[in-house]
């Protein structure tokens, strides 16, 4: 992992210019979704979605907010940026088509360093079969920007809401959460003691589980097609960003419902346990209140109970209840404890 490194200034953003800047970027994307007419160069990108919903969203990062680029390697930023947005898109039982990109660049970066970004980028969009249509490129005074919008397609009738859940619906979440709060603080840790001493080694062994699911957090598309060859549409859907906890009360406050969940059932992996014993933290809470772990969090109907019981990317960890938003979790020695929603809020100190 190439982080805590000084990233050797080779090629001077100004002495490029915007327009080769932008040719040197975008050159190894090519257009291959039947749904873009027409992608990077005019002014203009072209899509055509016959019979189909469009669904769009976007994300901004800030350099100093979002990320830090003491610990951040570019390529992971690139994907990462990349990923969040095909997984809003997920997040809706959609399917992302199209992504634009826009930066904003403070003259301290190279020209090395921002290709650095678009390969990653351009890895997520192979992973996902998404195309790179467009963007906008301009300097920055201060950090860096990212903005990227993504684009993508959901069938008539199927896009999941957070507004759908019924009570006595099942709620399940795919992989596992906490992962990536614990990476980003064993990073924090790190980045602490480099700068009490910058001839120390920063010490991430053993930890690459967490770290990856920090820097490079993956979008669940595996999840969307799984639901889909089980014939299974959930009733609301939201990816966890913000954490469990935050991510429950949106559901429950959309659709005008309460949930209970059981402190057993909420999937952690044993690499976020061990971090979390190291860091003095219940992993509950990590998995509660962490956030960016990018899972699928969705409801489905007890009717597909069967369909879903055995997906082992799948956990059913509670279901609707009709006490409306109130969200109960009921504890290991069978407690119930309010859940409060306590998420990433970056108004928030
Ligand atoms: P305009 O003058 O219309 O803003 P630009 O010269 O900024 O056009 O961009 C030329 C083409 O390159 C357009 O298709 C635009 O969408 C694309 N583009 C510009 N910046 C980026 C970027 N950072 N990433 C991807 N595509 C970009
Ligand atoms: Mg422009």
């Amino acid at each position: 992992m190439d982080i805590f490194e000084d990233n050797t200034k080779v090629t001077d953003l100004n002495s490029l210019g915007e327009f080769k800047l932008i040719d040197e970027i975008t050159r190894d994307f090519q257009c291959r979704d039947k749904s873009t007419y027409k992608g990077i160069g005019d002014d203009c990108a072209v899509l055509e979605y016959p019979d189909k919903e469009v669904l769009i969203s976007t994300d901004l990062l800030v350099e100093g907010v979002h990320f830090d680029m003491v610990y951040t390697p570019l390529k992971h930023l690139g994907y990462k940026s990349a990923a969040v947005n095909f997984s809003d898109i997920y997040a809706m039982n959609g399917t992302p088509k199209q992504i634009t990109v826009s930066l904003a660049i403070p003259s301290r970066f190279s020209v090395e360093a921002i290709k650095e970004l678009y390969a990653g980028i351009l890895q997520a969009c192979k992973n996902h079969h998404v195309d790179l249509v467009g963007g906008d490129t301009t300097s920055s005074l201060s950090s860096l920007f990212i903005s990227v919008t993504v684009i993508g397609e959901g069938e008539k009738g199927k896009i999941a809401y957070r507004s759908g859940a019924q009570v006595n619906d099942l709620i399940c979440v795919s992989g596992n959460l906490g992962a990536s709060y614990m990476g980003l603080l064993i990073l924090e840790r790190e980045k602490a003691a480099w700068k009490a001493n910058p001839n120390m080694q920063p010490d991430l062994s053993g930890n690459e589980y967490v770290l990856g699911r920090c820097l490079r957090p993956e979008a669940r598309f595996d999840i969307i097609e799984i639901l889909k060859a089980k014939n299974v549409v959930p009733t609301a859907m939201i990816d966890v960003s913000d954490g469990l906890a935050s991510e429950l009360h949106h559901i429950c406050k959309n659709s005008g419902v309460g949930c209970a969940i059981y402190e057993d059932k909420v999937p952690i992996d044993p690499a976020t346990i061990i971090a979390c014993n190291d860091f003095n933290i219940s992993p509950m809470t990590a998995a509660m209140n962490g956030g960016e772990d990018y899972e699928l969090l969705f409801t489905v109907s007890q009717k597909d109970y069967e369909a879903i019981k055995d997906i082992p990317q799948i956990s059913i960890i509670g279901h609707i209840t009709e006490s409306k938003d109130v969200a109960l979790l009921i504890t290991k020695d069978n407690k119930e404890v309010e859940i409060k929603a306590q998420g990433w809020d970056s108004f928030r100190q």
